[in-house]
């Protein structure tokens, strides 16, 4: 379903690329703004989702750009209607090296939302009400998108930023398999949790969004588990290679000389 998507340009060297379904969304949003206010509606709503996206990029490019310090590269940043994706190639296997990249994205949002403060403050704390077609309403709902961006991917289920920052932490003290089994169980209930308040909320799409982060945190773990028991296997080939043939012994010769 990933590969219906279309490249868009690079940034920084990494492709940006859009998931079909993203037009969806541009049009549901189209339509509602010109239900609304006609043409400027149209193209405020539009305008407004393409800028809460530019700031999904952001901070997908705060994981992407940490990530390259230490090496790892990302195959592309993929936009869907719920969000954006960067697809490292690797997750470092380092704690230090896994927190530093994850908490990168939300500090970009908490960034921005200090940049954008002071033009929406006044509108925030005035008593007089803020057009919604304004530039302070602009700074407004793009202060509050940034402030539920950062919060949200926070919250501990894995594989979000939350959850990815707790198997971090967890790995400081426990080997990484049992690290990464914790992380998910404990944001598999808290999926759960949320997907049964979100329907109780009448919100469909958030209780759709933590059920497939629920069955990401699960399809990454067993990924996690088979990396490990196959780097475990070649562990232990490579030890018993060296208990055939110590360090420093000539290997045996397969083909003789004439004799
Ligand atoms: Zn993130």
């Amino acid at each position: 379903m990933l590969g219906w998507s279309i490249n868009l340009f690079k940034v920084f060297g990494i492709q940006l690329a859009v998931h079909a379904s993203f037009v969806l969304l541009l049009a549901y949003y189209g339509y509602e703004g010109w239900v609304e206010g006609g043409l400027p509606g149209l193209l405020w709503s539009v305008g407004l989702i393409s800028l809460f996206f530019v700031c999904v990029i952001l901070h997908e490019l705060g994981h992407s750009l940490t990530a390259r310090r230490y090496g790892v590269r990302t195959a592309r940043i993929l936009l869907l209607p719920i969000g954006g994706m960067a697809e490292l190639e690797q997750i470092p296997r380092k704690p230090s090296a896994e927190l530093l990249i994850t908490v990168a994205g939300p500090a970009v949002n908490f960034v921005l939302v200090a940049l954008l403060l002071p033009f929406a403050w006044h509108g925030i704390f005035s008593e007089e009400e803020v057009a919604l077609y304004s530039p302070a309403g602009l700074a407004i709902q793009l202060c509050i998108a940034n402030l539920i961006m950062g919060v949200f991917n926070l919250v501990p289920v894995f594989p979000m930023d939350g959850g990815r920052i707790f198997r971090a932490l967890l790995a400081i003290r426990l080997p990484y398999v049992r690290a990464t089994y914790w992380a998910v169980m404990v944001g598999r209930v808290l999926a759960v949790l949320l997907a049964v308040w979100a329907l109780y909320k009448d919100n469909y799409m958030l209780a759709v969004l933590f059920m497939f982060i629920f069955f990401a945190g699960t399809a990454e773990y067993r990924q996690t588990l088979r990396r490990e028991q196959e780097d475990a296997y070649w562990a232990e080939m490579a030890r018993r290679a060296r208990l055939v043939a110590p360090a420093g012994e000539e290997p045996p010769l397969l083909i003789h000389g004439p004799n």
